[in-house]
């Protein structure tokens, strides 16, 4: 069993001035891995007085010093790429391919962000003003567990790209997954407190990073409901906030889609790591024509499904049974399952696996259908025409990401368009990274990644005159 006692703050690892220790369980036998000393208030002043320290020559920064710090977070990574995926792994009970795929994301996304500020026009003339784009100062990340490496790696690669510098939180969930990354940000060389990291307590370091008048902007991703307790202490401030949060994607089987294609997609999207991402596309609406047709796609391509193979476990057992709430909740609410259902996944006798589940007679107001389960459940929903199959989609305090099948291009394109989703994949799922992402209404506020996201970490300053 490992101890992790350590923070980073100035370029130093530090025992934190916190006393609470939490445990961290392997989610595929429930036996302890690590106890973790949590870091607390004090240290996170500590941690924020680095970050401001640093911050003036950050800004001085050239943009070949920030390229080259970018090429070296990435090259740190990936020398201990196999470190990280087995971390991964262990902690979170994932399948090793999706632990293979965050990893490798983590790394590039620093290259793909030193590209874009290779190219990146920093100064611009408005009429006679010169308009110069200005780092914040110091940011907050706060970051959630269900891909820790990535989280801190694409907020990370933004803040070092806009010269500004960074505290960041992550989730005490993945104290183990953040120990390793650190030795490789540490590694990678960059000034003392140009980046921090104190792993506690959201109530306590989250709240501190939320209040403090030295933090210029927080990077926030998790759930909705932390989002907004977040955006509200930050207006004492005024801090600039960018939220990534919850979503309850709709995935639209037009009714000429093909249903031998669209049904394992629909599986795949409705359970990317157990079900346990915000773009899970959770809702599968269907033209009641198709209904029949697809019930029986259902079944069959469910068996694809294997707990323990290709779809890991709930992170916790407090998630398990959450999951495990929900499945009965649809039950009583009247819905009806297809497939799986309460209890754990069938062969085993320990570990968070929950069934891969499908309930059909939906209806969208469902508690199922509208709040964000977190586990490999798909709600399937009914429509008559289009039209109520984007009013259904669009019937949801989300707007994260949205799905659409069918084989005609015109008809695809116009269902794509009238869905409120800041990201919606056609016939398919895609990896454009620097394409924006983020989410409309309750899913979010701003973009991340690419120059989109680039911009979210700066500020315009406007120069007049000689
Ligand atoms: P969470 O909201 O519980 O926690 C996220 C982070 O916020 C953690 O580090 C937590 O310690 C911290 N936190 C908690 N309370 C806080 C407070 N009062 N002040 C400041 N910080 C606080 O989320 P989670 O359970 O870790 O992650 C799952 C959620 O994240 C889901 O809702 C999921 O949809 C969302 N998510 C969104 C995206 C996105 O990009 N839109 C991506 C992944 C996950």
């Amino acid at each position: 069993m490992k101890t992790i006692n350590k923070i980073y703050i100035n370029g130093q690892f530090v025992t934190p001035h916190g006393v609470e220790i939490i445990d961290l369980i392997n989610p595929t036998n429930e036996e302890k891995i690590a106890e973790v000393q949590l870091a607390d208030v004090d240290d996170t002043r500590l941690a924020i007085a680095a970050a401001k320290a640093a911050f003036p020559a950050m800004r001085l920064s050239t943009r070949e010093q920030r390229m080259a710090w970018l090429q070296q977070l990435h090259d740190a990574l990936k020398a201990r790429e196999t470190e990280l995926i087995d971390t991964m792994v262990e902690e979170y009970g994932c399948p090793r391919s999706f632990a293979e795929s965050t990893v490798q994301r983590s790394y590039l996304g620093f290259l793909q962000m030193r590209d874009i500020l290779a190219d990146y026009a920093f100064e611009t003339r408005v009429g006679g003003a010169n308009v110069v784009m200005e780092p914040h100062g110091v940011v907050g990340l706060i970051t959630p567990w269900n891909a820790n490496y990535g989280f801190i790696a694409g907020k990370l690669s933004t803040v070092i790209a806009s010269g500004s510098t960074a505290v960041i939180k992550p989730s005490e969930m993945s104290a183990q997954q953040t120990a390793l990354i650190t030795e490789c940000l540490h590694a990678a060389g960059l000034p003392d407190g140009v980046i921090n990291i104190v792993t506690g307590r959201g109530d306590v370091v989250g709240a501190e990073i939320t209040r403090h008048p030295d933090i210029a902007k927080i990077s926030f991703t998790g759930s909705t409901v932390v989002g907004k307790t977040i955006a509200r202490g930050a207006v004492d401030t005024l801090k600039r906030v960018t939220l990534e949060l919850g979503g309850k994607s709709a995935n639209v089987l037009l009714d000429d889609a093909d249903l031998e294609r669209a049904i394992p997609l629909a599986l795949q999207v409705m359970s990317w790591n157990s079900g346990q991402a915000c773009i899970a596309g959770t809702r599968l609406l269907v033209a009641e024509s198709q209904l029949e047709a697809v019930k029986t796609q259902l079944c069959k391509h469910i068996s694809q499904l294997v707990p323990g193979e290709n779809i890991g476990t709930s992170v916790t057992a407090q998630q398990f049974q959450r999951v495990q709430d929900y499945i009965r909740k649809g039950i009583e609410e009247g819905a009806e399952l297809l497939c799986g259902g309460e209890g754990r996944a069938e062969g085993f006798e320990r570990g968070y696996y929950v069934k891969p589940t499908v309930f059909v007679n939906v209806r969208n107001d469902m508690t199922i259908a509208q709040q964000e389960i977190f586990g490999p459940v798909l709600s399937v929903i009914t429509y008559k025409d289009d039209a109520e199959a984007v009013a259904i989609a669009n019937d949801t305090i989300y707007g994260l990401q949205a799905y659409v099948s069918g084989k005609d291009a015109a008809r695809t394109a116009a269902v794509a368009d009238q869905l409120i989703a800041g990201r919606v994949f056609v016939n398919g799922v895609y990896d454009e990274p620097n394409a924006p992402f983020g989410g409309f209404k309750q899913s979010g506020l701003g973009r991340e990644f690419g120059t989109y996201g680039l911009e979210g970490y700066l500020e315009p300053k406007a120069i007049m005159g000689h």
